[in-house]
C-alpha cells in the first residue's frame, strides 16, 4: 500500500513543534507543574463524590454551560453574558486564536504578540493555526519591556496580545503603568490578560477589563487545586463571547466537570481560599530559606511557584534534583538567560523541605 504523503497535506508549521508532554516517571516529589498541594479535606472530597453520584449519565451535558457560567459570573462579579467557559484556559486560548485570525490587509496571516519567556501554549497554539508569533523579551527584572512592545505593536499590527500576569515561569506581575500603556497603544487588538495565578497575587486586574474595551481576562481552576477538572474561563464583552461560542464545540465540558466545578466555586470555595493562603505562606518561608543558600537568587513571586537564578547550570541542578527524587521545571534547552534558572512549585511543607534538602546537596 502506498504511504499517505503527510508532508503534502500537513501544515508546514508543525515541523517546528513537538507534542507537549510533561516529564514522565515516578518522582517522590513533583514540583514541576504549578499544581496546588493535595490538601483537600475529607468533607470536600465527600461533597464532590455525592455530586458525581447524582450525574444523569445517559444525557448529553448542558451545551450552554448555564449553571456553571452563572456561578463563575457571581464568583467574579460580572454578568453571565461576559463569561465563556472552556476545557481549561488552553481551550480558550485556542478559540481566541481561531476566531480572531482574520489576516490584516495584504498579509497572509494574522499575528499574535506576546512576551518571552512566558506560557508556551500561546506560541504553540498560534503556530498550529499558521499564525505569526512575535515575542518581545521581558526586561532584566522580568517585567514588560514597554518600549519593545510598543514598537512591536506598531510594526506587527497584531490581532491579539497575550500577557500573563503573574507570568509563568517568572512569577512576576506586570507593572500597572506599563500594562496600561500597552493596552492603550494596542488599539483594535484584543489584549488578553492571563490571570492563571491570580489567587496567589496581591490583587487582580479586572479593573483594566472594566476600563478598556480591548481587554479580556483569562482564569482557570487548574492552579488552585482542580487541574483534574479542566475548567478555564474568559471574561470578555458579550459580543466577543457570542463570536467565540460559534467556534466552541457544543459539548466541550462534560456534565461531571460542569457540576463539580460549580460545587468547587460555591460550597468548597472557603476551603480553596484557605489552601491558597497556606501556599502563599509556604512560598514566603521557602523563598527566605532559598535566599540563604549560596549561589541561589530568588525572584519575588506573586504566584504559587518560585523562579530561581542559579550559579550552576540549570541542566546540572535539574538532573541532580531528579536523581534525588525531586522533579522541578528547567528551561535550559532554550539557552540564553534561561540556562541558569529553574522554576519550582510551592508544595506541602514536607515537599518544600525535601526540595530544599536536595538543592542544598546539589549546590
Ligand atoms: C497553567 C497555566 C494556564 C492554565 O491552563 P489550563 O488549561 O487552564 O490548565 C494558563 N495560563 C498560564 C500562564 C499558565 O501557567
Amino acid at each position: 500500500m502506498p504511504e499517505l504523503p503527510l508532508n503534502r497535506i500537513v501544515r508546514p508549521e508543525l515541523n517546528e513543534l513537538k507534542a507537549y508532554l510533561p516529564v514522565q516517571g515516578a518522582f517522590k516529589v513533583r514540583l514541576d507543574a504549578n499544581e496546588a498541594p493535595p490538601l483537600l479535606s475529607d468533607h470536600a472530597r465527600q461533597c464532590l463524590a455525592e455530586t458525581a453520584a447524582a450525574t444523569s449519565w445517559e444525557r448529553y451535558p448542558d451545551a450552554s454551560v448555564g449553571d456553571l457560567t452563572e456561578a463563575l459570573a457571581r464568583h467574579c462579579a460580572v454578568r453571565p453574558e461576559e463569561v465563556l467557559v472552556g476545557v481549561g484556559s488552553d481551550e480558550i486560548i485556542g478559540l481566541l486564536l481561531t476566531v480572531l485570525s482574520n489576516p490584516p490587509k495584504d498579509l497572509p496571516a494574522a499575528t499574535l504578540l506576546t512576551t518571552t519567556p512566558t506560557f508556551v501554549m500561546y506560541r504553540m497554539s498560534a503556530r498550529v493555526r499558521g499564525m505569526r508569533v512575535v515575542e518581545v523579551p521581558l526586561d532584566r527584572n522580568w517585567d514588560l519591556d514597554a518600549n519593545g512592545l510598543l514598537r512591536a505593536l506598531d510594526m506587527a499590527q497584531p490581532n491579539l496580545v497575550f500577557l500573563a500576569s503573574p507570568n509563568n515561569p517568572t512569577g512576576t506581575k506586570a507593572s500597572r503603568d506599563r500594562l496600561e500603556t500597552i493596552i492603550e497603544a494596542a488599539g483594535d487588538a484584543l489584549v488578553v490578560l492571563d490571570e492563571a495565578y491570580i489567587d496567589y497575587a496581591p490583587e487582580d486586574q479586572l479593573d483594566l477589563y472594566r476600563k478598556h474595551p480591548n481587554v479580556a481576562i483569562l482564569r482557570t481552576l487548574s492552579k488552585v487545586g482542580f487541574a483534574a477538572l479542566r475548567i478555564g474561563w474568559l471574561i470578555a464583552r458579550p459580543e466577543l463571547v457570542q463570536e467565540l461560542n460559534k467556534a466552541r464545540l457544543p459539548y466541550n465540558l462534560s456534565t461531571l466537570a460542569q457540576n463539580l466545578a460549580r460545587v468547587v466555586l460555591t460550597e468548597l470555595w472557603p476551603e480553596v481560599d484557605a489552601i491558597c493562603k497556606h501556599v502563599k505562606a509556604e512560598r514566603d518561608v521557602l523563598a527566605s530559606a532559598l535566599s540563604a543558600i549560596d549561589g541561589v537568587e530568588v525572584t519575588p513571586s506573586a504566584a504559587n511557584f518560585l523562579w530561581l537564578k542559579l550559579e550552576r547550570p540549570a541542566e546540572e541542578v535539574f538532573s541532580g534534583l531528579a536523581e534525588r527524587g525531586v522533579l522541578i521545571r528547567s528551561f535550559h534547552q532554550r539557552g540564553g538567560r534561561l540556562a541558569k534558572h529553574i522554576r519550582v512549585t510551592v508544595g506541602t511543607c514536607e515537599e518544600n523541605q525535601a526540595f530544599l534538602a536536595a538543592l542544598s546537596e546539589v549546590m
